[in-house]
């Protein structure tokens, strides 16, 4: 990759947010004197890494504040200045946004001292301050992760495990796919060199035996689209190393995944999306049960993403996955919230916070997790448990995709779809077999509640049972209100 300099970074934010400039300057200036006599472990100045911060953000079209603090943002821990002084010099944002990342020093997932306990949560629950503090740190994880063959083999799969950990989920529940699969295919170079390599070269392979196939399906869907004067643009992607390597794990051939190739096609409005749609089943058959759409309000995914994705027979019998979106949807779909610094603009920040707080259920989850337990171990492990492992998708009768933390399970269905019915649950059906409330949710489970009005209601069992805070708080105080009655 190029060096990042001062004069790349102001090139790249004249193209969004000149006003911005003479700020930026101005941290630069003073963020290249704290760290003058600092280099960095690869021999280069120390200033290298706050800049490409810097450069990562303006990518994702940052304000002012966030940049000037991304700039900044290692000065109050290895330099000496203090956080009043930023305040005076800048504002009472950047000083806060630089403390904040500053705090988040070093969270620890298998620590049990209450010294890292209380760090974890703190950088966890930093989100709700100012979820750009959140997005700093992980575009300073980025470029850790990037320029981490300097550290010592032992810092690099420390460094690599923690990323798969805690910033890998934080980049995906914050929508930002883009930092989330560069994350996820770093950490595994180092984690898992030998599997990597052999990856990167199988996918080298793959890339390049399809080339002329996707090429012939995106020369023709274009034309077409043209045809339609519906503007467009389409473009080819490949799945990264990290996602193919899980799909191998989980026992599927290579040749099986069926998302390992996709084109991605954006166009101007949600009806081209549909349209497009029609089209490319015109010119290739799709997998039926391969078409999801993400893009109807109740399939919406809790990250906000949206797209319709269907996977057809490409030229030569190739599994082709398509995913079409507008251009609004592929700017979330890529960076997630921060895509709202472009898409908002002015008023990104307030609807950024605000958005998190009302759709994102990574958010709400959090702050439940966060009022009910004092204790920072069982506040870290439960996050852990419930918000930083993988996910299952069930369906409801009517198709639509729920979203549970892995061990879910039907209790937690029950009341993630229906929180007031799921108390009158009497029966379960999993794909139209009956199944006992502690039903493990497996993908793709087609799962139907039974509700009588003559059911005895919820038991301190179904406490038990329950793996979600959310459903466990729910029967607590259900149970709860019986007792006064
Ligand atoms: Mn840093």
């Amino acid at each position: 990759m190029n060096q990042i300099t001062i004069e790349s970074l102001i090139n790249l934010i004249k193209t969004y947010n000149p006003d911005a400039i003479p700020q930026v300057k101005k941290a630069y200036e003073l963020a290249n004197h704290l760290h003058k006599d600092q280099y960095r472990q690869s021999g280069e100045p120390y200033i290298i890494h706050p800049l490409s911060v810097a450069y990562i953000l303006a990518e994702m079209h940052a304000d002012c504040d966030t940049l000037c603090a991304g700039l900044l943002h290692d000065t109050l821990e290895d330099t000496n200045i203090k956080k009043e002084e930023i305040e005076e010099l800048f504002n009472k944002n950047v000083a806060t946004l630089v403390d904040g990342v500053t705090k988040l020093a070093k969270m620890n997932f298998s620590s049990k001292q209450e010294q890292n306990l209380a760090n974890t949560r703190k950088i966890i629950t930093s989100i709700t301050e100012d979820v750009r503090i959140i997005i700093i740190k992980l575009a300073d994880r980025l470029h850790n992760m990037r320029t981490l063959e300097y550290k010592s083999s032992f810092k690099q799969k420390e460094n690599s495990l923690e990323t798969i950990e805690i910033f890998v989920p934080l980049a995906y529940y914050i929508g930002a796919y883009r930092i989330k699969s560069e994350l996820e295919d770093l950490s595994l170079r180092y984690l898992k060199p030998d599997a990597y390599k052999g990856l990167e070269e199988q996918k080298r392979v793959i890339e390049e035996e399809s080339k002329d196939c996707l090429q012939e399906m995106l020369y023709k869907i274009q034309i077409l689209l043209n045809d339609r004067n519906i503007p467009n643009e389409i473009k080819v992607r490949t799945k990264n190393i990290y996602g193919i390597y899980k799909r191998l794990e989980q026992g599927n051939k290579l040749h099986d995944i069926h998302d390992l190739l996709a084109l991605k096609i954006m166009v101007d409005e949600v009806e081209n999306c549909y349209r497009t749609l029609g089209i490319i089943h015109m010119l290739y058959n799709p997998i039926n049960h391969r078409f999801k759409d993400y893009i109807c309000e109740r399939n919406r995914k809790t990250n906000m993403y949206q797209s319709l994705h269907t996977t057809v027979f490409g030229p030569d019998e190739r599994i082709v996955q398509t995913q079409i979106r507008t251009f609004d949807m592929d700017k979330t779909a890529s960076f997630g919230l921060t895509a709202y610094w472009d898409i908002k603009k002015g008023e990104a920040r307030y609807t950024m916070q605000k958005e998190l707080t009302n759709k994102f259920q990574f958010f709400k989850s959090l702050t439940e997790i966060n009022n009910i337990f004092t204790d920072n171990y069982d506040f870290v492990n439960q996050v852990k448990t419930e918000l930083f492992t993988n996910n299952v998708y069930a369906y409801t009768p009517s198709g639509i995709i729920i979203e549970l933390p892995l061990g879910s399970t039907i209790i937690d269905y029950a009341y993630k779809i229906d929180p007031e019915n799921a108390h009158n649950m009497v029966d379960a059906y999993v794909n139209d077999e009956p199944v006992a409330f502690d039903y493990e949710i497996k993908n793709k489970d087609r799962i139907k509640i039974v509700t009588s009005k003559l059911s005895p209601g919820p038991t301190e069992e179904w406490q038990t049972t329950a793996k979600t805070i959310y459903a466990k708080t729910k029967i607590k105080s259900h149970i709860e209100s019986r007792k006064i009655v």
